[in-house]
């Protein structure tokens, strides 16, 4: 059989039918470790210098635990969704620790969306309860039905000191869902990605091996203790786990509320931070820009690199510039619930311009986009996954999660990837129609709504167009109306008030028709072409 594992023996796992939440779990397997002392730091403010010891963070996350079970009664949390808008800051990990010990769904999202944007993520996710920063709080519906609770608030601050309650202990079956997070998938509108406690419990499993250690048998010389930065937004699946897998191990993380590259380097040397989780923006950034040789990097050890492909001539610079830093690529996506490559020491992720080996409990496929056969190592496919940090499914979706989980449970990841004889996985292309702009998500389908409702505008399409700063920028090609003048710049002025900046269209072209197939559906990759054979005879 042609299926892909990890060399590593299995990591553990709780028994399925276990009562656990992840953080249970977390806290669980924080608590056991033996170098662990509960008055490390865990988390410190870039801005601030403020820091929370992991007993306040523990303390708090029970005082909140049970002053939310006040609010949040258990015949209403059952299945039930908190939607959560707020930039990165202490409370964010203690909110969703505490709803996530309660059984409560967490769904945070960008908070940045527009007003249009966070309708249909509502619609998708149906949340009972909001959680918000008093600046966003006016752009939600007024009408949850158990209100909005504002995080920046003296509310919600003695939330966190009722000292009195105990400890409250919930019923969570690992079963449950813990977690709902957007993403389009492999067609072009979003969704709602639904992932279980078993899933986290499964992926932060998987990837408890330190990544500072090359030799895992030479724990007898002491390791300093490790201090991560991160500049990664906590409401993307990559901060989402990557906080989880911090938390467990119990690393120091340094939080930036706002994401500013001076700010970032300022910190690093500040806190003699050894690790950071980025996305490829941010390694041209510190390959190419000048305002890093300000900075001491000297405590920088290593960099894993994920959420979009990493240039490999970017690398090379990085590696010029920083020889002393290691580079390591992970691989994953919302469904997977986090990093499913390159979630081990650098031994195992290190081989030039691949994504890493796979993690613990995951398994793959390469298959045949055109006969579903399984293919060999060195040959391209798509990348199936199949494991326990699978996602439930698309909620509320059947039809789109039939067409992405297979009946064996295979998950089709919609990237052309191939294996080495070694077991590295490399990505070449995505064959899904997702762009990603600086590793964020931007689905074409969504801007091809906002298009297609401008009177000017008969028929459009977005297609990814490369760029070397962002990776790919969304391109419009647009059928005008009939004698109408509106130009390029008034369109994209036009979707860049409806949608988050990220998302806005930054190029456009006009076409006769929109190249399709009988059935209508748009033929992305020939626009694509025809954009790229634009741009090289220009
Ligand atoms: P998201 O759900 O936002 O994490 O997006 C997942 C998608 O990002 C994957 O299906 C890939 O297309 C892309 N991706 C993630 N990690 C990598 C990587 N290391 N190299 C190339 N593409 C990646």
């Amino acid at each position: 059989t042609k299926i892909f594992h990890s060399l590593r023996p299995p990591a553990p796992l709780p028994p399925p039918s276990q009562p656990l939440s992840i953080t249970d779990y977390t806290l669980s397997l924080l608590q056991s470790n033996p170098t662990f002392s509960p008055n490390t730091d865990f988390l410190i403010d870039s801005s601030t210098g403020h820091r929370l010891s992991y007993s306040d963070f523990i303390r708090q996350t029970h005082s909140l635990t049970a002053s939310l079970a006040t609010i949040l009664p258990p015949p209403h949390v059952k299945n039930q969704v908190a939607l959560i808008i707020s930039p990165t800051s202490f409370h964010i990990p203690v909110l969703y620790f505490s709803l996530l010990a309660l059984g409560v769904t967490i769904s945070p999202v960008n908070p940045i969306s527009t007003k249009s944007e966070l309708t249909d993520l509502i619609r998708l996710s149906n949340p009972v309860i909001a959680f918000a920063i008093s600046a966003v709080s006016s752009k939600l519906p007024s009408s949850f039905p158990l209100g909005t609770i504002i995080i920046d608030s003296p509310q919600f601050v003695s939330m966190l000191q009722n000292s009195s309650s105990g400890v409250i202990h919930r019923k969570v079956n690992q079963s449950d869902t813990a977690a709902i997070l957007y993403s389009s998938g492999t067609t072009g509108r979003i969704k709602g990605v639904e992932l279980s406690h078993r899933n986290f419990i499964a992926i932060t499993s998987a990837s408890q091996i330190s990544r500072f250690t090359r030799d895992e048998n030479a724990s007898a010389s002491p390791q300093p203790h490790p201090v991560s930065l991160f500049p990664l937004p906590l409401f993307h699946v990559f901060g989402f786990f990557m906080l989880i897998r911090a938390t467990s191990l119990g690393e120091t993380l340094v939080l930036m509320e706002r994401f500013d590259f001076n700010n970032m380097l300022k910190a690093v040397e500040k806190y003699k931070v050894m690790y950071m989780p980025v996305s490829p923006p941010l390694v041209v950034a510190m390959a190419k820009s000048d305002v890093v040789l300000k900075y001491d990097m000297s405590s920088l050890q290593l960099i894993g690199c994920g959420g979009a492909p990493l240039g490999k001539e970017v690398a090379k610079s990085f590696a010029v510039r920083f020889p002393h830093v290691e580079i390591v690529q992970g691989y994953g996506m919302t469904e997977t619930g986090g990093g499913v490559t390159g979630m081990s020491n650098p031994d195992e992720c290190e081989r030039y311009g691949s994504a890493g080996r796979l993690s613990c409990n995951v398994d793959a496929k390469i298959v045949d986009p055109e006969t579903g056969e399984a293919l060999s190592p060195m040959q391209q496919g798509e990348l199936w996954l199949r494991g326990p940090m699978i996602m439930k499914g698309y909620v509320r979706d059947k039809e789109a999660t039939a067409a992405t989980m297979e009946s064996e449970g295979w998950l089709k990841t919609g990237d052309l990837c191939y294996f080495d004889y070694d077991g590295f996985l490399f990505i070449v292309d995505r064959l899904k129609e997702l762009i990603k702009y600086k590793a964020y998500q931007v689905p074409p389908a969504e801007l091809e709504r906002y298009l297609q409702s401008i009177p000017d505008v008969v028929d459009a399409a977005v297609i990814p167009y490369p760029d070397e700063e962002a990776g790919q920028i969304p391109m419009a090609y647009v059928v005008r109306k009939p004698g109408s003048k509106i130009s390029e710049v008034q369109i994209m002025e036009i979707i860049a008030k409806q949608v988050s900046p990220y998302k806005k269209i930054r190029k456009v072209a006009f076409i006769n028709a929109i190249p399709k197939t009988p059935a209508g559906k748009i033929l992305r990759r020939e626009l694509v072409k025809h954009a790229l054979s634009g741009a090289s005879s220009k």
